[in-house]
């Protein structure tokens, strides 16, 4: 079997519901969530790392490419480790990387991708005021200045739109990310329930 996590991505603009589906998922046996934004929440805010991420995203802007790999990596070793994800068994989550096409990259020796769910959402006026009830509801700072939100709009378009072309087309599901989440869940574990099944049959027969 690969070594690398075997991984279903869930990409789409900021407040196109990532977070929301991803948090479902993680309740369901064989799905493992995992996303930079709240990996990057929980830092302590007064170490180097926490600060460097305040510096980035307070601004709407992404943080460096090597130190986003670096400290999801280091995650995700230490949720192996504690045995919370099984890289044989799971099928990892990726909600939010990567968001560059240098991300994409750095991410292959890690991750092998079997889709992509694209929550496609063309009503930015939509976006724009989820994204100001998120951050009401869940205290987000960086959320909260409608500039701060208008340059994450910006960097998704020309950072992160273009990772859409680094994997092979037939990987990609599109689905409305403006249909209620129960609407949104059904299309999307139409399309990772097999990818799970698949994982999971070849983690048995590779035990057998
Ligand atoms: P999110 O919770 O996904 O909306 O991310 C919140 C903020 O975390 C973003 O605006 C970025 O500053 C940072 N961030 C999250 N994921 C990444 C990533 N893959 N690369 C760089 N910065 C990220």
């Amino acid at each position: 079997m690969s070594d690398r996590y075997q991984t279903i991505l869930l990409f789409g603009p900021p407040g196109s519901g990532k977070g929301t589906q991803g948090k479902i998922l993680a309740k369901i046996p064989g799905f493992f969530h995992s996303s930079t934004g709240d990996i990057f929440r929980n830092l302590d805010m007064q170490s180097e790392m926490g600060k460097l991420f305040y510096r980035y995203s307070s601004r709407g802007e992404l943080v460096p490419d090597d130190v986003t790999i670096r400290i999801w990596s280091q995650n995700m070793n230490a949720h192996t480790i504690l045995g919370q994800f099984k890289p044989n068994q799971d099928l990892l989550v990726l909600d939010g990387l990567p968001r560059s096409v240098n991300q994409a990259k750095l991410l292959y020796r890690y991750v092998d991708v079997c889709k992509v769910i694209h929550l496609v959402c063309r009503d930015t006026e939509e976006l724009f005021s989820r994204m100001i009830r998120r951050a009401a509801k869940e205290n987000r700072a960086d959320d909260a200045k409608p500039d701060v939100i208008r340059r994450r709009f910006e960097v998704y378009q020309r950072e992160t739109l273009p990772v859409l072309s680094f994997y092979d087309p037939d990987l990609v599901v599109e689905v409305d990310a403006l249909g209620s989440p129960a609407a949104v869940l059904t299309q999307l574990l139409n399309a990772a329930v097999p990818m799970q099944d698949a994982h999971f049959n070849r983690s048995t027969e590779a035990e057998a």
